[in-house]
């Protein structure tokens, strides 16, 4: 039995998932995400694709960069 890092939920089949230098165990995807997903820095929701990274900052789309003052940032489909 692995226990989920976000809710503790004890579970057979866990998701082990490495970010850097850091590894841990998840029931699903969506406490994998409340954990590990970088959080925009305009509208503050967790950023499941790309996003875009700016000065440090990452934001889920250009309208998010744009809008907090972050120039030549477009969206690349
Ligand atoms: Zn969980
Ligand atoms: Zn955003």
């Amino acid at each position: 039995m692995t226990t989920c890092a976000t809710c503790g939920n004890d579970y057979d089949k866990p998701l082990l998932i490495t970010q850097g230098d850091r590894t841990a165990a998840f029931d699903s995807f969506e406490c994998a995400i409340q954990s590990m997903a970088p959080q925009c820095h305009h509208c503050h929701c967790r950023i499941i694709g790309h996003g875009h990274e700016s000065g440090g900052q990452m934001f889920c789309c250009a309208h998010c960069a744009n809008q907090t003052g972050v120039t030549g940032v477009e969206d690349r489909v």
